[in-house]
């Protein structure tokens, strides 16, 4: 008989592994195992907590925002300007 139990990783997520995936946590697009993994650490950790809360808060306001779309010659212009910063 096969053994799965190396499949689940049962370790709990760590501070920094919360905060890789806050955004994808959500969005509510994470894996169930990795989405109780999450639940049970923000349970112990208020420090995540907050921090998920601000996200959140940060998601929603944006959610607020007009949608606006520059010019295509702005948008190229940014583009490059934003290249040049980047490599
Ligand atoms: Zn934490």
């Amino acid at each position: 008989m096969r053994s799965y139990e190396g499949r689940w990783d049962h370790r709990r997520l760590t501070c920094r592994e919360v905060s890789h995936q806050v955004s994808t946590y959500l969005d509510d697009c994470l894996p169930i195992h990795t989405q109780i993994r999450m639940t049970l650490h923000l349970a112990a950790c208020g420090h995540c907590r907050t921090y998920v809360k601000q996200v959140g808060f940060v998601q929603q306001t944006l959610l607020l925002l007009p949608k606006q779309n520059p010019a295509p010659i702005n948008q190229d212009l940014l583009r490059r300007r934003f290249s040049s910063l980047h490599t």
